[in-house]
């Protein structure tokens, strides 16, 4: 099935089958042809790119992360991702969850949560067991307390060393860790305690620790330079036709894991495929951010924030249900007039009526798509109140500008001389 991780590893009670079945529907009505069950390897890679006039890899960071303790090897520690993709593929008898089965799950990211509550939901106890705190986990907001409710236990600081069979049990043998100074992804290194150690006995344990990208089919070496894969191994000819964008591109960074961040990934990545396929691609004007601080919210009404639905714990505890309820259109709408347009000019008016006759109005019609100048100030008629024009914008739509700066393009092109118009 399509999709990758929505269909795989995102589970229904976050992300219902139905909306995606919706959104593969709209790939394929705009003609894009999946080919389905078709692994690559060096051969097929080859193959694609001699076919086809630009490749982009896009394979996910699908390959299991590993401890590299004694006992991983052992068949009832599983892979996280491969126990998610059973569930959402509704081979349950696969997974075979127990009743009341004890299953310890390794790791503090997306893949460790959603193991922990399908399991939950299959009616397991499972354990999530973490090295670091709650602090570091890469989870949803709330989703931990979610998860304790739901019936899912935590072990923090806890770093997994041994895992020893027991008769039908194992024994996972875990050091007790503290938070040390902060390493290189920006989070306290979690450093052991000396001779402290923890056993857990479980009936089976899944592996969350960190999948990470596999571009063995590329050959031995290549680099990373997204949105270009530089590909040595492969034959001269086809080395510059190769892209790179999603969760591949990412390495084993901390951007890994956002569908949001891996569609933008491919955004970029498709723009240089068309440059590299010979269209033209205008290049988007330059444009100032308008941030929080610098819009002036006493214009506008408050309005509270939409609370959106979500399921009972006692349905939630049972099923798969999707927990947080997806709002209607016209919900959507009354949500959507929260917007404050930051740094975009709407056409209220307010640095008009400041202006004091040195702004002109153009009488363009607005329209959510347009992007672009509806008042030009007049030079020779810049006064004060054209500065209190600039400061009364509700939304930050207009700013002054050093005479140097690169938005003075812009500027040049917004200034007019208004006798000059009058003349003509
Ligand atoms: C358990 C889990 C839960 C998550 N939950 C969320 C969430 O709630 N919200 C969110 O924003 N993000 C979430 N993420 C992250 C998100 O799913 C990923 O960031 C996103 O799906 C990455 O998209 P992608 O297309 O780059 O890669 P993927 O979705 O991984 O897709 C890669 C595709 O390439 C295929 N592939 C790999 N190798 C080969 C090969 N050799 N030949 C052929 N095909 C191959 C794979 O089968 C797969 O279909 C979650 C991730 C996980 C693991
Ligand atoms: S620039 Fe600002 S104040 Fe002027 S019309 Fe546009 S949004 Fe309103």
């Amino acid at each position: 099935k399509a999709g990758g991780l929505l269909s795989q590893g995102i589970p229904e009670y976050r992300y219902p089958n139905e909306i995606l079945e919706k959104e593969l529907e709209y790939i394929y009505k705009t003609g894009v042809n999946i080919k389905l069950n078709y692994e690559i390897n060096k051969n097929r890679f080859i193959d694609l790119a001699e076919e086809f006039d630009a490749v982009i890899v896009a394979t996910g960071a699908q390959s299991p992360g590993v401890l590299n303790i004694e006992g991983e090897d052992d068949p009832a520690v599983e892979n996280g991702i491969k126990f998610l993709t059973d569930i959402n593929f509704n081979n349950l008898e696969k997974v075979n969850v127990g009743k009341n089965e004890k299953i310890g799950i390794i790791g503090g990211g997306y893949t460790a949560f959603d193991v922990a509550r399908c399991s939950a939901r299959l009616g397991a106890d499972p354990h999530i067991i973490y090295r670091r705190t709650v602090n570091e986990m890469t989870a949803h907001p709330g989703e931990v307390e979610d998860s304790e409710e739901e019936g899912v236990t935590f072990h923090f600081l806890r770093q997994p060393v041994k895992i020893k069979r027991s008769g039908d049990k194992l024994k996972l043998v875990c050091a007790v860790m503290k938070l040390g100074p902060v390493d290189e992804s920006g989070r306290a290194k979690p450093v052991q305690m000396k001779d402290a150690y923890e056993e857990f006995e479980l009936d089976r344990i899944v592996m969350a620790v960190g999948d990470k990208p596999d571009l063995f089919f590329v050959g031995e070496r290549f680099v990373n330079e997204y949105p270009n894969l530089n590909c040595p191994d492969l034959p001269d000819e086809l080395k510059d036709k190769i892209f790179i964008a999603g969760d591949s591109s990412m390495g084993n960074s901390e951007l890994i894991g956002m569908v949001v961040r891996a569609v933008g990934s491919a955004q970029i990545t498709v723009e240089k495929v068309r440059k590299f396929l010979g269209e033209k691609i205008e290049p988007s004007e330059n444009r100032e951010i308008a941030f929080y601080n610098t819009i002036n919210t006493k214009y506008f009404q408050e309005s509270t924030r939409l609370v959106e639905k979500r399921i009972e714990l006692e349905q939630r505890k049972k099923t798969f249900e999707e927990i947080t309820k997806t709002i209607d259109e016209d919900t959507a709408v009354v949500f959507a007039e929260r917007c404050f347009f930051c740094g975009i000019c709407i056409q209220c008016d307010w640095c008009y009526y400041y202006s004091e006759g040195s702004l002109l109005k153009l009488g363009k019609e607005w329209s959510p798509e347009t992007d672009e100048s509806f008042y030009k100030y007049v030079l020779d008629k810049i006064c004060d109140a054209s500065f209190k024009s600039v400061e009364a914008c509700p939304r930050s739509a207009l700013s002054i500008t050093d005479e140097d700066s690169k938005l003075m393009e812009v500027c040049d092109y917004q200034f007019v001389n208004f006798d000059e118009i009058k003349g003509k």
